[in-house]
């Protein structure tokens, strides 16, 4: 089974770590640089993007995660995890960074306050017919995407309008929910067999 890393600076690290679990991985928090070496995968969970962001730079972090993402390692990043993924963000703040990793313009914070958490059931592409229970947790939306970039699931959000919130790019997932506070592990099943094929 493959080994998966879940970037533990800051978030929902024991969630993800059980449903990769259950999906058939082996998983280890990452913290170091060198941590990172035994991983084939790596989830960016969700949590504050810009709090993120401050301690992938104290730990040094920043640097080793955005070379092994280039170099194809496949990253999923949920919530504050998209934010981290995407190539442009909307209402961060000054000194946040993000990777690079997916051609799209992510706003951060975008369903409003009084709307900040809300479920739905979606229909993702590539899990099957059965809609996904979907948590948001003041989450992101993503505004527009690349040509590269496959836009796997929309909500019909509070604007009135649908907004792409799961897309994938290559070996670069995200979703704007959060797939590790419901039992069911479809997205995770679906990220373990992006690292599956990868490394095959
Ligand atoms: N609003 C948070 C941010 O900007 C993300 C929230 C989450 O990850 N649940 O990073």
């Amino acid at each position: 089974s493959p080994t998966i890393g879940i970037l533990a600076l800051q978030g929902d690290v024991a969630e993800h770590t059980r449903h990769l679990e259950a999906a058939g991985a082996k998983v280890v928090p990452v913290r170091r640089p060198e941590e990172l070496e035994s991983v084939s995968g790596l989830v960016l969970p969700g949590g504050e993007s810009t709090t993120m962001s401050r301690l992938l730079d104290v730990y040094e972090m920043y640097e080793p995660v955005a070379e092994k993402i280039q170099a194809g390692m496949p990253v999923y990043g949920s919530c504050a995890g998209m934010i981290l993924l995407a190539s442009e963000v909307v209402d961060t703040r000054p000194d946040a960074t993000w990777f690079s990793a997916i051609d799209m313009t992510v706003r951060r914070n975008a369903f409003g306050r009084q709307v900040d958490s809300f479920e739905a059931d979606l229909l993702v592409d590539g899990l099957g017919p059965e809609p996904l229970r979907t948590v948001f947790i003041r989450a992101p939306w993503v505004e527009d995407v690349g040509p590269d970039v496959t836009v796997l699931a929309r909500v019909h959000a509070p604007d009135g309008r649908d907004h792409a919130v799961a897309v994938r790019q290559g070996t670069a997932l995200a979703t704007s929910f959060h797939p590790e506070v419901t039992s069911d592990i479809r997205v995770h099943r679906y990220f373990v067999d992006m690292v599956r094929g990868a490394t095959s």
